[in-house]
């Protein structure tokens, strides 16, 4: 063994030791995963770090699929600097029982409904962290899979694709026990997402806003605006979606594929969500903005064109990009939505890797109103 490689397994086990855990107290968990960009799911199983003082252990009953999933696992975000690091066991929508709560927790106890949403750890002292964004941790945050794990060797991070998920409790979110578990996972990732910049951006009552791409994530940005008074219009590109909006209380539908339905939209709205996964013009939503509107954009693209000179035609209207929310943010939406019963509209799908292939191709293609769920991750009846 070279000594590099000693050195460091020597100070991996005194770690281990140090608080307690060695090897055999990791958690073997059965979950999906796939191993290269042009994969397709395979059974895979594997051993997460063992259940620390501050940490719980959820079994998973339900597991969203984002399409940030298809993002990361088919290596679409190289752009943006991320890349994939196979075997990934996507899932950041998670919702399940605690089955196990280390010697130091207090939020938690067995039995109890948690949800995990895209992170699991952060530094919890920087600056981004005590303003309670530690999606910006300074020192790193650890998302929920994907994403190398600083606080445990480094190991690489895996998903909710699996029956079970080990976190530390400041990273959990309480479920209430009268929560619709069955829908509640697509909170942790599609809810926050969209539930922070229309709070950032101070949506009220009357204004005129906008949600571009009508998907998990618009869905829930459409529910959360009508239900505080927005007067909602609805942007997509097929004409499947245009009676759901009606039904979900937007008062208009613009088939962006229709290039009729665009005109006369400029200068008209307060406030614009954009949710769009793939490539599009930015300009034409901010155009439709009024003078000191905001558009906010959380939709990924692997490439998109933002003409800088436009902007400066269109001056003082905002853009800015957000990133999921907070733990605390994650915590207040959670509440308020099954207080307020709002809930996305899913397709669940009884999880192995089959199901799991299908639903991706039908999330890529557009065929899901309006968000699959994984259900069976264990045995929950
Ligand atoms: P979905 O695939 O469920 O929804 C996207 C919707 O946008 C679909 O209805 C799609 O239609 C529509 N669409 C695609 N192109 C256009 C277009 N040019 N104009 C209008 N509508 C369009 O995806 P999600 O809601 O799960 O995710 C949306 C995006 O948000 C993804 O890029 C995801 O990675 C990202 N995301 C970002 C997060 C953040 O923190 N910033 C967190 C979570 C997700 P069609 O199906 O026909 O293509
Ligand atoms: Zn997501």
């Amino acid at each position: 063994m070279k000594l590099k490689s000693f050195f460091l397994l020597s100070c991996a086990v005194l770690a281990s030791s140090a608080n307690g855990q060695t090897e055999s107290d990791r958690v073997a968990t059965k979950g999906f995963a796939m191993f290269a960009a042009d994969d397709t799911f395979h059974p895979y199983e594997f051993t997460r770090h063992a259940v620390g003082d501050n940490d719980i252990q959820i079994d998973i009953m339900y597991a969203g699929i984002c399409h940030s999933d298809l993002h990361a696992a088919w290596d679409e975000q190289q752009e943006q600097g991320l890349h994939a690091t196979y075997p990934i066991v996507p899932g950041h929508e998670i919702a399940g029982r605690v089955s196990k709560v280390g010697k130091n927790v207090t939020k938690f106890k067995v039995g109890d409904f948690a949800g995990v949403g895209c992170m699991v750890n952060a530094c919890g002292h920087c600056a981004s962290c005590e303003a309670d964004k530690e999606q910006f941790c300074e020192n790193g945050t650890t998302f929920t899979y994907n994403s190398p794990d600083r606080y445990h060797d480094g190991e690489n991070a895996m998903g909710g694709y699996s029956d079970n998920i080990v976190v530390s409790e400041n990273f959990a979110i309480k479920i209430p026990e009268t929560a619709d578990m069955k829908r509640v996972a697509p909170l942790l990732c599609a809810g926050v997402t969209t539930w922070s910049p229309i709070h950032f951006s101070n949506v009220k009552k009357g204004d005129k806003v906008g949600v571009a791409g009508y998907g998990g994530l618009g869905h829930m940005a459409v529910q959360y605006l009508v239900d505080l008074g927005a007067e909602v219009t609805v942007f997509d590109r097929t004409e499947e979606k245009r009676a759901d909006a009606a039904r979900m209380g937007a008062v208009r539908y613009i088939n962006v594929a229709n290039p009729e339905e665009l005109k006369g939209l400029n200068n008209s709205f307060d406030f614009i969500l954009s949710t769009i996964p793939a490539n599009y013009e930015p300009i034409m939503y901010l155009a439709m903005l009024k003078m000191g509107g905001e558009l906010a954009i959380v939709g990924l693209p692997d490439k998109s064109i933002l003409n800088i000179a436009n902007m400066a035609f269109l001056s003082q209207r905002k853009v800015y990009g957000s990133l999921i929310g907070g733990i605390k943010e994650t915590q207040e939406m959670l509440d308020y939505s099954v207080k307020h019963g709002i809930y996305p509209e899913v397709v669940i799908i009884n999880a192995d890797e089959k199901e799991i292939d299908k639903a991706w191709k039908n999330v890529s293609d557009g065929n899901v109103k309006f968000r699959y769920v994984n259900d069976k991750m264990i045995k929950h009846t």
